[in-house]
C-alpha cells in the first residue's frame, strides 16, 4: 500500500477472548504494511461481561496503546477503542466498560440475540428458520442503533456471513428493507457512521459486510460516514482489504472514508 491514509478502524488483540496477537505486534504489521493508523476495538460482550470480559481485562489494550504510542510517534497513528457487542441486552455493562479507559472510538455490534448463541454457532437448517432469526435481528438492531454508545456500526450484515457464507442460503439484506432503512436513517440522523467490515473478503461470503447495495443507500438516505476496518484477529490480517474498502467508497459515490480520534471523525480522502 502506498497511499497515505489508509486506516484500519477494527482490529483485536490476544485482550479479546478470540484474539492472541500483542498490541505491539498488531502495530508493527500495521506500520509495515503502510498503514496511516490504527485503531484496536477489543471485544466487550455485554450480555456476558461477568463471565468472559472481567477475565479478559477489557481496558487492558487501551492501556497497552499508552504503553507503545510514542514508540512509534511520526510513523504511524495508534488509537484506543472497543467493540461493544449486544450493548441492548446489558447497557450497564456497556457504560461500565465504556468509564474503564479514555477510548478513541466506539464500535457498536450485534453477535448474538437475546437467549441465542452468537450466530457463528448457530445452525441454519433451512430458509424460513434463517429467515426468522434475521428479522428478529433486524429489530434488535434497531434497538442498539437507538443507543446513543458507539460511534459506528460494525458488519452491519454479521449473520449473513454464516446464513449466506457458511451454509449458502440466498437471503439479503433487502429482503428486510423496511427494518434495514429505519436503522440506516436513525444512524444518520444521530450522526453515526456505518462500517465496512472487510473480514468477509477472506470468508467463505466473499464480500464486504455490508455489500454495495447497503452502502448506496446509507448514502442516498444522507449517510456520510463510513470507518473501514479489517476485524483482524492477528498481525498478518491487519489492513487487509481496507484499499478495496476505499476503491468501493468511491465506486458508491463516497470521496472519504472517516477514522476516530476522540469519538470524533476525521475525513481520510479515498
Ligand atoms: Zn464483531
Ligand atoms: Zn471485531
Amino acid at each position: 500500500m502506498d497511499q497515505k491514509f489508509f486506516a484500519d478502524s477494527h482490529t483485536h488483540s490476544e485482550h479479546s477472548f478470540d484474539g492472541s496477537e500483542k498490541v505491539r505486534s498488531l502495530a508493527s504489521a500495521a506500520e509495515k504494511k503502510g498503514l496511516y493508523a490504527i485503531t484496536i476495538s477489543d471485544h466487550c460482550e455485554c450480555h456476558e461481561y461477568f463471565e468472559k470480559n472481567v477475565a479478559c481485562d477489557i481496558s487492558a489494550s487501551a492501556e497497552d496503546i499508552i504503553t507503545i504510542r510514542d514508540e512509534f510517534e511520526g510513523r504511524l497513528i495508534i488509537r484506543t477503542g472497543i467493540e461493544l457487542g449486544q450493548p441492548t441486552q446489558d447497557v450497564k455493562a456497556a457504560k461500565d466498560a465504556l468509564s474503564l479507559a479514555h477510548y478513541d472510538f466506539v464500535l457498536g455490534s450485534l453477535h448474538n440475540l437475546r437467549g441465542e448463541q452468537d450466530f457463528y454457532f448457530l445452525r441454519y437448517p433451512d430458509a424460513a428458520a434463517a429467515q426468522d432469526l434475521m428479522d428478529r435481528y433486524m429489530t434488535e438492531l434497531y434497538e442498539l442503533a437507538k443507543q446513543d454508545l458507539f460511534d459506528s456500526l460494525a458488519h452491519i450484515d454479521y449473520p449473513l456471513r454464516y446464513m449466506k457464507g457458511e451454509a449458502g442460503l440466498e437471503i439479503k439484506m433487502s429482503d428486510y428493507q423496511e427494518k434495514l432503512d429505519a436503522v440506516l436513517e436513525l444512524l444518520v440522523r444521530n450522526d453515526k457512521a456505518l462500517e465496512i467490515n472487510t473480514s468477509g473478503l477472506r470468508q467463505k461470503i466473499g464480500r464486504t459486510l455490508p455489500d454495495k447495495t447497503v452502502l448506496m443507500r446509507y448514502r442516498e438516505l444522507g449517510g456520510k460516514l463510513v470507518t473501514v476496518g479489517s476485524d483482524a484477529h492477528n498481525a498478518a490480517d491487519v489492513g487487509s482489504g481496507i484499499e478495496q474498502a476505499y476503491e468501493l467508497l468511491k465506486e458508491c459515490g463516497y470521496d472519504s472514508a472517516v477514522f476516530f480520534t476522540d469519538r470524533k471523525p476525521t475525513l481520510l480522502p479515498v
